[in-house]
């Protein structure tokens, strides 16, 4: 017996798209009005009703991440509090009902972060905001004083001459513009993976640059960055923006100005990392593979929250709910949860790697790694037959306010080196808006999860994975050739 979907569902959809972001959002207003008109009229089969009415009712994304925030904290890659949080994944996979957990190890570079101090020395002495870009070079421990060399943005510095910038430290600014999908992020994170290479390439000392966040508050974003083969390390740190603000206004009065930086990282060779993994096994197809997930690790900062304890909570508690409501999928359903995303998706590849032999038993993968917003869009890389099942999934969970997005998708960070090997990829596309807020700072901590935007995630994801698993399409088909 099919019954309609109730008020309550379509309440929850009025108050995800309320306020701010729709003001901000041309696409997410559309997205609204649709899924107000579906939820009046859309029907769902008994047993996806029962996923959605658990999963709303429930906490079992949200307590997953209480739990890895609250009982580990930071997770740097390589660090003994990523070990720990492995053991904590082992045993969380285990009480969800999961089989077959184990660990699969593998080797990071490690980085741990030092002292890190910035100062302005003249012509007005103040203190500033700093901290270092994982994976960056070390100043003398008594820091390194010089003049500013400052360029606007990041595209100046890539413009200017050779040479030039001998004894000076180098000052990106450049604001990341706030956007529902992350748009801003690109473009913003090229000064944070580039500034240091094109400042060395021109002789500077060492960098410092505006925070890649789009807050403005006084923590500093850190994130991975890279020296290209033959240029010579040299420190980078990030500033707050409120701090980028201020040295912007000190350099408008014209006058020289001398900064002292202090930042003592080191690089200490080889570390132990490792991906969890666990399987909830198909009752009729269990070698096909629906892989979801989320990133393990975080930076050192703040506890990881929304990046990535959000992710791992979302997709667990998703397969909790399948589990808690008495489903046994056809297909298995694999949780991963990555380490070392962070410093380069280095869990990601070593997956890939491990299971190279059997990438083509993976039918679907998908990550949630983009904070613990609502759900507003489906993407993926499916294509032909296949794809009116995805476009089914859709339709069972439109009234939680979700559409059909067009265009490409990477199914999430680790997801990318399975894609490249043909594996389909899907997304639930998250809002996040206020993302970059927090993103890499000390202040992505726990408070900042909502418990029903959680909530809704999960009632998507466990939708998404319970319909994927019944389908009777091959997502791994080929794309259908147009014409001829
Ligand atoms: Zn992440």
């Amino acid at each position: 017996m099919r019954k309609f979907i109730s008020v309550s569902l379509l309440s929850l959809v009025l108050v995800s798209c309320s306020g701010e972001q729709m003001q901000n959002s041309n696409s997410m207003e559309k997205i609204a009005n649709q899924s107000v008109k579906s939820a009046k009229q859309v029907q769902l089969a008994p047993e996806i009703e029962l996923i959605q009415n658990t999963a709303l009712a429930g906490t079992h994304g949200y307590d997953i991440i209480e739990s890895v925030t609250t009982e580990i904290g930071q997770r740097l890659a390589g660090s003994p509090e990523e070990a720990k949080a492995r053991d904590w994944a082992v045993k969380k996979f285990k009480d969800i009902g999961l089989s077959n957990v184990r660990i699969e190890p593998f080797t990071v570079p490690g980085w741990i972060r030092g002292e890190e101090h910035a100062e302005i020395i003249a012509p007005f002495p103040q203190k500033l905001e700093i901290t270092a870009l994982g994976g960056s070079a070390a100043t003398p421990d008594s820091g390194i004083e010089a003049p500013i060399a400052y360029f606007p943005t990041y595209e100046d510095l890539e413009n200017a001459p050779d040479g030039g910038l001998e004894g000076k430290i180098v000052f990106i600014s450049g604001h990341m513009e706030k956007a529902h999908d992350g748009a801003g992020y690109g473009p913003a994170n090229k000064k944070r993976q580039l500034g240091a290479t094109e400042a060395s390439k021109r002789g500077a000392l060492a960098v410092v640059i505006r925070s890649v966040g789009t807050d403005s508050h006084r923590f500093p974003h850190t994130g991975q960055m890279r020296y290209r083969d033959n240029v010579k390390p040299i420190p980078i740190g990030a500033l707050s923006a409120p701090d980028a603000d201020q040295l912007e206004r000190i350099l408008g009065r014209g006058e020289t100005v001398t900064l002292k930086l202090t930042l003592t990282p080191k690089s200490v060779g080889d570390l132990p990392s490792g991906n969890v993994v666990g399987d909830l096994i198909g009752t009729e197809k269990p070698d096909e593979i629906i892989l979801i997930g989320g990133h393990l690790d975080s930076w050192d900062l703040g506890t990881g929250a929304v990046d990535d304890g959000a992710g791992v909570g979302i997709t667990a508690g998703a397969i909790k709910v399948l589990v808690d409501s008495g489903l046994k999928p056809k297909r298995t359903i694999r949780l991963v949860a990555f380490g070392a995303e962070e410093i380069g998706l280095l869990g990601a590849f070593a997956y890939a790697e491990k299971h190279s032999d059997n990438l083509n038993n993976h039918v679907l993968a998908s990550e949630s790694d983009f904070g613990a917003e609502r759900v507003y869009a489906v993407r993926t890389t499916v294509q032909g037959a296949a794809r009116d099942k995805i476009m089914e999934i859709q339709k069972s969970i439109e009234h939680l306010g979700i559409a059909m997005e067009d265009g490409d998708t990477s199914g999430g960070p680790d997801i990318i080196p399975l894609r490249a090997k043909g594996v389909p990829a899907i997304r639930l596309q998250q809002d996040g808006t206020d993302y970059f807020d927090l993103h890499h700072t000390h202040d992505d901590t726990f408070d900042k999860i909502d418990q029903d935007a959680v909530a809704q995630n999960v009632a998507a994801w466990a939708t998404m994975i319970w319909m994927a698993s019944e389908a009777d399409v091959d997502f791994r088909q080929e794309p259908e050739i147009i014409g001829e």
